[in-house]
């Protein structure tokens, strides 16, 4: 295409956008052209992200909990995982695992995302049993846990349904399920990553019966590996299908590619180009999902901070204990404080609001941080401009 074209075929993208009409795999795909200017990318993921979120960004106070790291899968994209008798395994107590609890108590978190390898010898009854101790004891803090792919093994393990599996871990205290496991729906590439575990299917088949059963759940996308632009689009337009028939995902989250310690270490990471126009494309690709999040964890920090007019409204928390980006090579703080998660969206030109897991405002006692109350739903202060 010359110039004169790209302009045209980008004026008719915008056009759809503006009159809120639904784009296409080719016009996702266009968009991924170098030829068509970031920065005009950005503008109109930012129009929407302004018109579905107004000038707003999300955050929590949040703490990670990766109960082991052994896992009997080999995704070739990963660097957190560990043979059953390697030294770097490790699996946690029940000391250990409350003393997390009482860390993220004692700092004020309303949410622990706990995710973590599929153990060769630990049951279903062990999985289960980690959350159930954390209801019992921190009843307050609201439990995002376990991937379609860990689901996909309690499957496995029990010889249950999923429907069985969400409702039983339901009852013992799980309040939601992350995003990840997704990586690229698409066979040409999913087959070279991790063959193995829970396939597109699967992973689409839990989410629904966990939107069905009332569970709200995240979803993301690994890019910048092996795949291309036809296997992104072809990934968001998955989740935007499922998304019309169930409304349950919450907040999409592009997850940019560390290569560090990895099966794929001779690939290079996505520039920050390619993350912004990731996370623009993403936000005009869902237009059935309200939120998008720039995981600083993953980003850097100036990468998130820009985020957030190329389509993300969301920062992720402050995050404490993350272990699996930087097994991978992240340089990123392990966490911030309150205080710098908020000064970084400020510097950004938005205006920071604390979430809790399911988007209902967290209102703290002003002389008490670690004493909270969810509120209304987030959407339900919204003013656009
Ligand atoms: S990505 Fe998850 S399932 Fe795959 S090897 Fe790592 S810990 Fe195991």
């Amino acid at each position: 295409m010359n110039s004169q074209e790209i302009t045209a075929r980008f004026r008719e993208i915008r056009d759809k956008v503006e009159s809120e009409e639904r784009l296409s795999l080719d016009d996702g795909i266009f968009l991924y052209d170098p030829a068509v200017p970031l920065q005009e990318v950005g503008e109109l993921a930012n129009f929407v992200r302004e018109r579905k979120n107004g000038n707003v960004a999300y955050f929590n106070i949040n703490t990670h909990l990766n109960p082991t790291n052994v896992c009997v899968y080999r995704c070739r994209f990963c660097a957190f995982r560990s043979d059953l008798r390697d030294p770097k395994g490790y699996v946690m107590s029940d000391e250990q695992i409350l003393a997390r609890g009482q860390e993220a108590t004692e700092n004020g978190c309303t949410e622990m995302h706990i995710v973590g390898g599929l153990h060769h010898q630990k049951p279903y009854e062990w999985y289960r049993h980690i959350i159930e101790l954390l209801t019992e004891h921190y009843p307050k803090i609201h439990l995002k846990a376990w991937t379609a792919v860990e689901i996909n093994w309690f499957e496995f393990q029990t010889k249950k349904s999923i429907e069985w599996v969400l409702q039983d871990m339901r009852d013992a205290g799980l309040g939601s399920m992350p995003g990840g496991g997704a990586e690229i729906f698409h066979p040409e590439v999913r087959d070279q990553l991790c063959e193995h575990k829970a396939n597109t299917h699967a992973w689409l088949d839990i989410h629904r019966t966990a939107h069905e059963i009332g569970l709200r759940t995240n979803c993301t996308m690994l890019y910048g590996h092996v795949e291309k632009a036809f296997h992104r689009i072809d990934h968001l337009l998955r989740l935007r299908d499922l998304q019309d028939q169930t409304g349950g995902f919450q907040v999409f989250i592009p997850l940019a590619f560390h290569p560090e310690n990895t099966k794929l270490s001779d690939i290079k990471k996505p520039s920050a180009l390619m993350d912004l126009r990731t996370m623009a494309i993403s936000r005009l690709m869902l237009d059935n999902v309200q939120h998008i999040k720039a995981y600083w964890i993953m980003l850097g920090i100036e990468t998130a901070q820009t985020a957030l007019a190329y389509g993300a409204d969301d920062i992720d928390g402050t995050v404490r204990h993350e272990l699996i980006y930087h097994d991978a090579g992240a340089t990123t703080p392990e966490c911030l404080t309150v205080d710098s998660i908020r000064q970084l969206i400020t510097e950004a030109g938005r205006e920071p609001i604390e979430r809790d897991t399911v988007y209902r405002r967290i209102h703290r006692d002003e002389n008490d941080f670690t004493q909270w109350e969810s509120g209304e739903s987030v959407e339900s202060s919204l003013i656009h401009p």
